[in-house]
């Protein structure tokens, strides 16, 4: 599907994370992207046609911390992981949603988790946040903004100025950060808002980075559904 086609698609206005991982993909942005499976046994066809490690999730309206609610299970390595997995995951989200459903998608390889945000703000209009993932970029509130839409400079400006920069850097010999790929992604969800007005909010939360390339590995987006927008 294309990014109309998409946006058309979500009748609701919420893009959960397979609709906002297809909107990502189709603007050219890596991401792992998610099958749905009704039962174990698709879960596990699945897996083995994408390949093991694997990562299983809820997907639901109502659950859109996942993790929070025993929605993410983790680098499952076997069908019998698999199968466990889904049973836990249908146990915890049936509770708050009968009809939530759940998907199956590649576990990404470790890296440095980094987040990019959308958001529409009532006076200056849609604005990108950029920061880190973890639990210090909350604590000393280090991530950047800007007006979109964004150039290079201010792309490579919004991660150079956050004070957990050398992380990306490369710290204590570490291997640096693929920093162009992420300038890459800010660059085309940049594009991406102004030329779809539709998209009110997109959060790729996180992106996974490395030496080499950056894959999303959670997204999810609201529309605004005003008809004349
Ligand atoms: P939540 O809805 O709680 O934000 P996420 O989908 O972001 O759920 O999953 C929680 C965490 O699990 C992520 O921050 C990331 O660390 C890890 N994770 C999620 N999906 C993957 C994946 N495909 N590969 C590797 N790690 C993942
Ligand atoms: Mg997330």
């Amino acid at each position: 599907m294309n990014v109309n086609e998409i946006i058309a698609a979500a009748r609701d206005g919420l893009l959960l994370e397979p609709e906002a991982k297809s909107l990502l993909s189709a603007l050219g942005i890596t991401t792992t992207a998610c099958y749905p499976a009704a039962e174990a046994d698709d879960a596990v066809r699945i897996a083995e046609q994408i390949g093991y490690p694997v990562v299983l999730k809820a997907k639901s309206p109502l659950l859109l911390h996942k993790s929070d609610n025993g929605g993410v299970e983790l680098d499952l390595r076997s069908p019998g992981a698999v199968t466990q997995a889904f049973g836990r995951i249908k146990a915890a989200s049936s509770a708050i949603d009968a009809s939530a459903g759940v998907t199956v998608q590649k576990m990404a390889a470790k890296g440095i988790e980094v987040i990019v945000g959308v958001t529409t703000d009532a006076h200056f209009g849609k604005v990108m946040m950029f920061g880190l993932g973890g639990v210090l970029t909350e604590l000393y509130n280090d991530v950047s903004f800007r007006l979109l839409p964004i150039g290079e400079p201010d792309a490579r400006e919004m991660m150079a100025s956050l004070k957990a920069y050398r992380f990306l850097a490369g710290f204590r010999g570490g291997p640096p950060a693929d920093i162009a790929a992420l300038v890459d992604i800010m660059l085309k969800v940049s594009r991406a808002i102004v030329e779809y007005p539709a998209i009110a909010e997109l959060e790729l939360n996180p992106i996974i980075v490395y030496p080499r390339g950056a894959t999303v590995v959670d997204a999810r987006g609201r529309l605004d559904v005003r008809p004349f927008n």
